[in-house]
């Protein structure tokens, strides 16, 4: 059987490029599909078309608008199990995880088209007699964005649905990594009828298409996800043009464990946040900081219960971590691992590259605990983005909370407590955009704020009400009547 080949996809057409990339399942090497390799003119045409097709887009009554997203995700839903086993094959996450993906990706899609019925203003009294005050939600214009490839179908899925439904008009740039979730979304959108401009998603290298995308005259606004790197450079050149922008980066989230927290639920959210999808979630425990009091007793636990995680191929039942989305990615994970070695914490599980049966083909790392972290350790400050979790000791709570906040990232943070007062405390004083309290730090829903704070993040966060706020703009009005 031959390869399918994707292509890109601006004004409508189908567009097929001059060179293709390969899109290889990083479980076992198998060439999952090629996709078109785009062009800095592709990006071009791609927001030249947006440009064009935004007044009609934009002029379309919005419950118009969403009964196409709600044609998109019925789409999806028709093709559930097949989107999941791509998932799986082109990132690596495990069946499970990917068809919770593509559940989420549906969601997004049927939530953010119910808000094309409610997409309110404010209207509110004038102090003038005889005056009616309203402000009216408009579209921004034509949105560029780009995405990682940890979450390939969810991400792409919260920035394109509130952007459509407002009536911007979008150029999406996938990673080249897994493009192929995203692309699924696309050839939902046409096949729900969305009109041609509307939608276009050009794959292909980063830097070149990055480039081009934050120079195209059309572009009003930019959303990307990915890594603090490309997203502090890309700030700072939308900042020459004044565009709208909104950055999700990378994090070093902590999960407090206090010596009142319920043990066994304590042991399995901190392994499950550390090591689920592979540790590569931007929201993923990275730092478990625990009382003094029952650190030994903790530590002990984590280890029993992290060596008895089945690393394998995720299409395959009973696998609980999949491997590295590629060779660079885990080639950066083991570095990171011997540098932990080097600078002096104790490696109690894991720590190499996993071979032999199931294993040789693809690029598994075994789940990895340091302990006697400190936090002037590189593993302690730097995201690895894979599955090692580095434990650190504090004195008391106060202690917890320094450590957790001395960081320069603000993604998430979790604590597990049974105390509601210091609950509370941590509610306020946690300088992180996400918190979660005994529950895993990474798991996320749609209908709310998401973002960080600090260099995680910056613009107004995406997901729930809060995403209307980046892809529209007010307009407002003073009639006397
Ligand atoms: P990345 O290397 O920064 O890539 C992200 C996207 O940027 C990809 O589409 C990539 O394209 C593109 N890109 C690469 N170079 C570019 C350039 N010079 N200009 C413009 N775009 C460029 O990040 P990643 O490795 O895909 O993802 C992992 C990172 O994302 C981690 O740091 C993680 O924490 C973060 N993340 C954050 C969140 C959040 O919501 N805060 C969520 C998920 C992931 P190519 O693929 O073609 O290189």
């Amino acid at each position: 059987m031959s390869t399918p080949n994707f292509s890109n996809y601006i004004n409508g057409e189908w567009i097929e490029g001059a060179k293709t990339f390969e899109n290889r399942n990083p479980a076992t090497g198998e060439l999952v599909a090629l996709h078109a390799k785009g062009t800095a003119d592709d990006i071009n045409q791609a927001a030249d078309a947006a440009g064009c097709a935004l007044a009609g887009w934009a002029g379309m009554p919005a419950p118009a608008r969403a009964a196409i997203l709600f044609k998109t995700a019925d789409l999806l839903e028709k093709q559930f199990d097949h989107l999941g086993e791509e998932m799986t094959r082109e990132e690596g996450k495990t069946l499970p995880e990917a068809k919770g993906e593509v559940r989420r990706s549906i969601n997004i899609f049927r939530y953010f088209a119910g808000e094309g019925a409610r997409l309110n203003g404010i209207q509110t009294p004038s102090e003038r007699d005889r005056v009616h005050t309203f402000a009216i939600r408009k579209p921004i214009g034509v949105v560029g964005m780009i995405t990682p490839w940890n979450f390939p179908s969810a991400i792409p899925a919260w920035k394109m649905a509130p952007a459509l439904i407002c009536g911007n008009t979008i150029v999406v740039k996938p990673a080249s990594a897994a493009p192929l979730s995203s692309w699924r979304i696309v050839e939902a959108l046409h096949n729900a009828g969305v009109p041609k401009g509307v939608v276009n998603f050009v794959q292909g290298s980063g830097g070149e298409l990055g480039a081009a995308l934050v120079k195209a005259p059309p572009l009003k606004a930019i959303s990307f996800t990915g890594s603090c790197e490309i997203g502090h450079w890309l700030h700072a050149e939308a900042s020459k043009r004044r565009l709208r922008i909104q950055l999700e980066m990378g994090g070093k989230n902590p999960t407090i464990v206090l010596a009142d927290a319920d043990f066994k639920s304590a042991v399995e959210n901190v392994v499950n946040a550390a090591f689920f999808s592979t540790g590569q979630k931007c929201t993923a425990t990275s730092r478990a900081i625990v009382e003094e009091s029952i650190y030994d007793k903790y530590v002990a636990a984590v280890v029993e219960r992290t060596k008895a995680l089945k690393v394998g191929d995720g299409m395959q039942a009973g696998i609980e971590i999949g491997p590295a989305v590629d060779q660079p990615a885990m080639e950066t994970i083991l570095r990171y691992i011997d540098i932990g070695k080097k600078e002096g914490g104790t490696l109690l599980c894991g720590g190499s590259r996993l071979t032999g049966n199931c294993h040789d083909k693809g690029f598994f790392v075994s789940p990895t605990v340091f302990s006697d972290v400190t936090e002037t350790m590189t593993i302690a400050k730097e995201e690895i983005f894979g599955p090692v979790l580095a434990i650190m000791k504090a004195k008391d709570f106060e202690d917890a909370m320094r450590i957790a906040n001395n960081i320069p990232f603000g993604l998430s943070s979790s604590i597990q407590t049974t105390n509601l007062s210091r609950t509370f405390e941590y509610i306020y004083r946690s300088e992180a955009g996400l918190l979660t309290v005994n529950l895993p730090s990474a798991g996320v829903e749609y209908q709310l704020p998401f973002g960080g704070t600090k260099d995680s993040s910056f613009g107004p966060k995406e997901q729930g009400p809060a995403a209307l706020d980046f892809y529209s703009d007010y307009k407002t009005v003073y009639l006397k009547y």
